[in-house]
């Protein structure tokens, strides 16, 4: 709750950043973060905040008069935060979504850090380059759309969007419409599509894919199903699942029964986390102690 925020800037303890969201009791930032603040000998502390979206324009504005560094947003404030910046840099524009917020001089800058953690946790599970990748991302949403700028900036051979709704998917396709002019792979595909969300068009770009990111929150809930079923999958498959979780997601339960590689978002969590402390402290995060955070 926002009163959270009026009380906890009462408190002794020196609060400089946090993370709102709504829910975000289940938020793994504050432990990570910090584990890095200690690591380094920052003297602040890292608080979540309940934050509903009628009043994150407040929340904002009394961030920025009690002299915070920085704060994180989540669901569902990454898109309305946008607005509300004095500053937004250049990649958190195109993308529709700000995640990190540095506050300098009572001013608000915005960035977003989910692309380019999205590309070292690739990098880290995998030991492959998304330049080199034929990628399927399924969701057209803030995170999605963060993973598909990060896959055409970095020259990915394909890109296939794959959104429930399919307008959704064709609108960030014509976004990314230049980055993907060139002709890079030989054969009978293109380079840059959006499909619907059914069977038949997914099996069909399977054989033409390396990895699969999961940028929905299917699989959010341990009961729901793999948003792509173990049969449609295959074994030289790459599966990242946004969602993190300290068990198998259901996505990740299925590449494996495919005999495919799976990892879940617990590495693009940290990258993100990494690269907003980067931002904030304009110093190197201590990886391996956010890391182990989060074990
Ligand atoms: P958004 O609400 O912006 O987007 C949600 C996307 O999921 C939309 O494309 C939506 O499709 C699709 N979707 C929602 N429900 C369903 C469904 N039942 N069936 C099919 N598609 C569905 O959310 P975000 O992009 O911000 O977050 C998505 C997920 O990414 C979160 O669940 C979170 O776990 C994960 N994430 C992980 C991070 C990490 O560091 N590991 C960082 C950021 C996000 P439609 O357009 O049709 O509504």
């Amino acid at each position: 709750m926002f009163s959270d925020l009026r009380s906890w800037s009462e408190s002794e303890s020196p609060i400089r950043l946090g993370i709102f969201g709504s829910p975000v009791a289940h938020s793994l930032s504050p432990q990570m973060q910090n584990a890095a603040l200690k690591q380094c000998k920052i003297d602040m502390e890292y608080a979540r905040f309940e934050i509903a979206p009628n009043e994150l324009r407040d929340a904002l504005n009394l961030v920025r008069e009690l002299n915070f560094v920085g704060i994180n947003l989540t669901v569902p404030h990454k898109i309305a935060a946008i607005e509300l910046m004095d500053g937004v840099d250049n990649s958190a524009r195109r993308i529709g979504a700000v995640n990190t917020v540095k506050i300098e001089k009572g001013k608000s800058h915005g960035f977003n850090t989910d692309g380019r953690g999205f590309s070292r946790a690739i990098r880290e599970e995998f030991s492959v380059d998304l330049r080199d990748m034929r990628v399927l991302v399924l969701g057209a949403g803030g995170a999605a759309r963060a993973i598909a700028m990060q896959c055409a900036k970095e020259n990915c051979e394909r890109l296939v969007i794959v959104n429930r709704t399919v307008e959704k998917g064709k609108k960030l396709v014509e976004e990314l419409h230049d980055f993907f002019a060139g002709p890079k792979v030989l054969g009978p595909v293109p380079r840059l599509q959006a499909i619907p969300w059914e069977e038949s068009a997914i099996r069909f770009q399977v054989g033409n894919i390396d990895l699969i990111a999961n940028a929905t929150p299917l699989g959010l809930n341990r009961a729901d199903a793999s948003p792509i079923p173990a049969r449609l999958l295959a074994p030289h498959l790459m599966i990242y699942d946004t969602i993190y979780s300290d068990k198998r997601t259901p996505f990740v339960s299925a590449a494996l029964e495919a005999g495919a590689r799976g990892a879940n978002g617990l590495s693009m969590l940290l990258h993100q986390g990494a690269l907003a402390f980067e931002i904030w402290f304009e110093r190197e995060a201590p990886l391996d102690v956010m890391r182990k955070a989060l074990l």
